[in-house]
């Protein structure tokens, strides 16, 4: 039914409006009513009720305005015209988007034991199926699945056999792997790659990574992605039939779910070009930035949903087609999605004085690469060749220094003959310069392998904390500052040590760093490999804003290609707020050495 038709049957007679309690996303009431038939399957129910449920779920999912909006206008006769709802269904949707909450679907939740939903989230695995290993086997639970697939049980429930067995084995390796956090460097590629390729179709309009990925978040949860077009069925078979595709989870009208070579899971929707930028507004997130958003918008008697600006009194849609609409009607400035935390840039926003961030393209060279010199794969001249590529002005070779033997740590022999390599290469290379460099590491006393007579010979000397990581946070600390207060170190390698998924930051106390790198011209690594990124984003602007602190981005790469990393160093720094003028790298070479020296 058209909004037109609507407002002539409001006119008629009002519909009987419930008081609304609480507000639930479309997303949110799909997702409840695909629950209910999941588990009206289990209880035996028959396949045209769960269908039932499936159907009006899809169908409120590629809904193009929120559900509260068409119950408010028509009340329950309302959602009845939405396809696949009938009146029984729109009696139980009334009852949740005025309460939030559905008194069948907890009453069923009680009926349903509970580890058979639990093994239903296990992709491949339905109602049917759940039930079947239940009733033959009494599992209750993901691990006893895996035991007993172990142990061919589930191959020899009847009807089952060894191929289910095995499907089942991959979708718990598949839900595995879609609920545990997965670095930003495993899902931007292959994100990066599908958003390319769907930006190619003629049938579609615009597409681009949504959610925290968007954010570039050191992790992220889940990799979404959003489409406009008029022909959403055709991005749809295309998405779910892209060579990327290793497995399709879920197909529908809107939105679809794949599983790509790489085993991560993406999700595609698609909406109409008008609201695109509403969606993509809504998608981005994050929750805290978008729920101060729509706080701001209603005290301007404004409404922001994922379909569009509307006047909260009269409903009149203002907007919505692109992120810049959205933020211009609030007369705002569209925040990059790196700040979207709610951490100021909405107020800094509405100022107009968002900082301009540091760009990948303002990036004139790394500080830190290992070479076959020490534990690194390639020689000095592959790493000349992919620093050319990036288009760089310099690169530096910065290799293990002695004391760190497990990765081959130069001698001051080496060293030297290291020197003389690198200024042949220098000749040969006019359109870049290479510096020279040393990792250097930081001993239990806080000195370095070298002392100045060395040093001084190399453009910029890393100091590094590499190991004693469990030390006391005051032996840590003065290490460091011990470290910082040397001439000859310029910069602190990867700060606080951390790896992600691996290892914790080192206690140290972070604000004395901060101060005594400030105090001396020591600059402070943003190591952008990606399990790195340390310092973290909050760090930074708190090293930046309260100590003055300045930076360079290193990608430590081991691996010449790995220089590519530095894009995860640039998102990093601009989620802690850092400007071009922040960041060593940006400047022109000989400025760099200039700034190098002062500390001597
Ligand atoms: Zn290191
Ligand atoms: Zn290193």
């Amino acid at each position: 039914m058209s909004m037109m038709a609507m407002k002539a049957k409001r006119r008629k007679k009002a519909p009987q409006i419930q008081e609304v309690k609480i507000e639930i996303s479309n997303e949110e009431v799909a997702r409840i009513l695909e629950d209910i038939g999941d588990m009206l399957g289990i209880v035996g129910e028959s396949s045209f009720r769960v269908r039932a449920y499936y159907k009006a779920a899809s169908s409120i999912r590629g809904l193009t305005r929120p559900l509260l909006e068409i119950y408010k206008e028509g009340g329950v006769k309302g959602l009845e015209e939405i396809p696949g709802v009938g009146s029984h269904t729109a009696q139980r949707l009334e009852e949740l988007i005025t309460t939030g909450r559905l008194g069948y679907y907890e009453e069923l939740k009680k009926k349903v034991p509970a580890p058979l939903t639990e093994l239903m989230d296990i992709p491949g695995i339905g109602p049917k199926k759940a039930k079947k290993i239940y009733d033959t086997l009494g599992i209750t639970t993901r691990s006893e699945l895996i035991k007993a697939i172990e142990e061919h049980k589930v191959s020899r429930i009847p009807g089952f056999g060894l191929k289910t067995e095995e499907n089942i084995l991959r979708g718990i390796r598949q839900y595995e792997k879609m609920h545990e956090r997965i670095l930003l460097s495993d899902a931007f590629p292959i994100a990066k790659e599908i958003v390319e390729l769907l930006r190619k179709q003629p049938f579609v309009e615009r597409a681009d990574m949504a959610g925290s990925l968007r954010r570039m978040k050191e992790t992220v949860g889940d990799i979404d992605l959003l489409a406009s077009s008029d022909e959403p069925s055709k991005v749809m078979d295309y998405f779910t039939t892209m060579p990327q595709v290793s497995y399709v989870l879920a197909k529908g009208d809107t939105k679809s779910s794949i599983v790509a070579r790489n085993g991560l899971q993406i999700d595609l929707r698609v909406v109409a070009t008008y609201q695109y930028g509403a969606a993509l507004q809504y998608f981005t997130g994050s929750k805290p930035h978008n729920v101060h958003l729509r706080d701001l918008a209603k005290k301007r008697g404004l409404k922001i949903n994922e379909y569009g600006v509307f006047d909260a009194s009269t409903d009149e849609r203002l907007g919505g087609k692109t992120e810049e609409e959205i933020y211009g009607i609030l007369g705002m400035q569209t925040p990059p999605p790196t700040l979207r935390e709610d951490k100021g840039e909405i107020e800094m926003a509405i100022e107009h004085r968002l900082p301009i961030l540091v760009q990948l393209g303002d990036i004139k060279g790394d500080f830190h690469v290992h070479t076959k010199w020490s534990d690194g794969f390639n020689d000095i001249e592959d790493v000349v060749k992919v620093a050319i590529g990036l288009g760089y002005k310099f690169a530096t070779i910065s290799d293990h220094a002695e004391k760190l033997h497990v990765a081959g740590g130069l001698t001051p022999e080496e060293l030297d003959e290291q020197l003389q390599v690198i200024a042949e290469l220098n000749e040969r290379y006019q359109e870049i310069e290479i510096l020279t460099g040393i990792e250097a590491n930081i001993d239990n006393d806080g000195n370095v392998d070298f002392g100045p007579d060395i040093l001084s010979k190399l453009d910029v000397v890393i100091g590094s904390i590499h190991g004693g990581f469990r030390q006391s946070k005051e032996q840590l600390t003065k290490r460091l500052l011990a470290a910082i207060e040397n001439p000859y170190i310029n910069v602190i390698g990867h700060p606080t040590g951390r790896v992600l998924g691996e290892r914790p930051p080192y206690d140290i106390d972070l604000p004395a760093i901060f101060k005594a790198a400030a105090s001396t011209g020591t600059f402070l690594e943003l190591n952008a490999f990606p399990n790195r990124l340390d310092l973290k984003d909050d760090h930074l602007r708190d090293a930046k804003e309260n100590y003055g602190c300045k930076f360079v981005i290193n990608t430590d790469a081991h691996i010449a290609a790995h220089m590519v990393y530095m894009e995860y160093g640039v998102a990093t720094a601009q989620r802690g707020w850092l400007t071009r003028e922040d960041i060593l790298n940006t400047y022109e070479v000989s400025e760099i050495k200039k700034m190098l020296r002062q500390k001597r």
